[in-house]
């Protein structure tokens, strides 16, 4: 384990930085009430039962809930396929528990999700990144990297995959490719890690089919989380998979934490048999694809021409910026003491390269005006950085 490099950096960031370095949902929108409401209720209703240990297999109304949940995506699993789990980054890190032994391969986006390199690294993976184009995962790259990996030898556990609004690119696949991608892990015999945090409040027309929803040989492991659609602080997200799989993980976490909290899993199911999940998420699309809307055009209005370019999400909480020539590890100081901007380098998500041209910057967190005057500073840090006139 190593400390992050940027969590140190943001430490310069003062109270009068603008940030777009966090991976923070908007909260103000929450409807407090209903949420007080509800727990109010669980505790008075359920009483002992929310509050004495629980199995490790999770709250079966909550799982069943789910099952229903997770069908509206065409995702069919019995509720002794899901695992409620703390935070989907507990799922990360089970499946890792479970399936990596020091030098197995895990395959990647490039970029991909900071936090699901961290575990795969703790447990000395080996992991390597595919090229990504507009419609995501480049699968005939993938087919060549596991074809010449077979032949080495090399022992592949699993396919790690973003498929919709990836973090940190925002790119969603496109159903071809995700066909594509469902039919080498066939011939191959591959098994696949989704990770959905974000389908479920996508805000432009895309397709935001789970591959889970397109797996008829059990091959797919499909993850979710409560942190962006009921809150993070809740820390709940599940796990649906193949019944055997299910054991294992079970298994593996009874030796980390017994089980996940019984409150957070009645107050999330009263929250989903009420609606009230619904209609926040209603809610939020329409925040974030203002906020979305914004942040790009601020980007068009503020950015240099030519040398920085970037993604269009359609989702997710994250627009992922290229600055042509640019060391944005090194420009981040500029960027925090000077303009009061702060942003992540792009450089920690790439799992097995040294790419420094890159910046993730969330959207959702950041008022309106702070994502344009945050922009608009940015802008400058660049151009102070690149020797461009102001
Ligand atoms: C936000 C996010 C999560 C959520 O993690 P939790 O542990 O459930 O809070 C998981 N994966 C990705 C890619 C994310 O962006």
């Amino acid at each position: 384990m190593t400390a992050s490099e940027i969590r140190e950096l943001l430490k310069w960031a003062t109270a009068d930085v603008i940030s777009f370095g966090g991976g923070l949902p908007d909260l103000t929108q929450l409807p407090l009430d209903e949420y007080a409401e509800v727990a109010g209720y669980v505790i008075k209703n359920y009483g002992l039962k929310a509050l004495q240990y629980g199995k490790t297999e999770g709250v079966d109304e909550l799982k069943a809930e789910l099952s229903r949940f997770m069908a509206r995506d065409g995702i069919n699993v019995k509720p002794d396929e899901i695992l409620p789990t703390v935070g989907s980054q507990e799922a990360l890190e089970l499946m890792a528990r479970v399936f990596i032994d020091p030098g197995d391969v895990i395959l990647t986006e490039k970029p991909t999700y900071l936090a699901a390199l961290q575990v795969f690294r703790v447990y000395r993976a080996r992991v390597i990144g595919i090229d990504m184009d507009g419609e995501g995962l480049r699968v005939d790259r993938l087919e060549e990297v596991v074809k010449r990996l077979k032949a080495e030898g090399a022992r592949i556990k699993f396919i790690y995959t973003i498929p919709v609004c990836q973090n940190p690119t925002g790119i969603s696949m496109s159903l071809d490719r995700k066909k594509a991608l469902m039919e080498v892990a066939s011939k191959y015999d591959l098994m696949v890690l989704e990770d959905n945090p974000y389908s479920y409040f996508t805000f432009d027309n895309i397709d935001t089919r789970p591959l889970k929803s397109l797996d008829s040989e059990g091959r797919v492991v499909y993850m979710s989380t409560f942190s962006k659609i009921i809150a993070p602080g809740i820390r709940l997200g599940w796990v649906a998979a193949d019944p055997e799989i299910i054991r294992w993980l079970a298994l593996a976490k009874q030796a980390i934490d017994l089980h996940t909290p019984t409150l957070s899993q009645y107050i999330a199911y009263e929250l989903l048999r009420r609606g009230i999940v619904e209609r926040y998420i209603g809610r939020i699309r329409e925040v974030y694809r203002v906020k979305r809307d914004a942040m790009l055009d601020a980007l068009s209005r503020y950015m240099p021409q030519g040398v920085v370019s970037w993604t269009r999400p359609s989702g997710g909480m994250f627009i992922w910026v290229t600055v042509k020539g640019a060391d944005t590890d090194d420009m981040l100081k500029l960027a925090l003491t000077k303009y009061k901007v702060a942003y992540v380098p792009g450089r920690a998500f790439y799992p097995d390269e040294d790419v420094h041209s890159d910046m993730r910057l969330n959207f959702t967190y950041p008022s309106i005006d702070q994502i344009y005057e945050g922009v608009r500073r940015l802008s400058m840090a660049v151009r102070e950085y690149l020797h461009m006139p102001s």
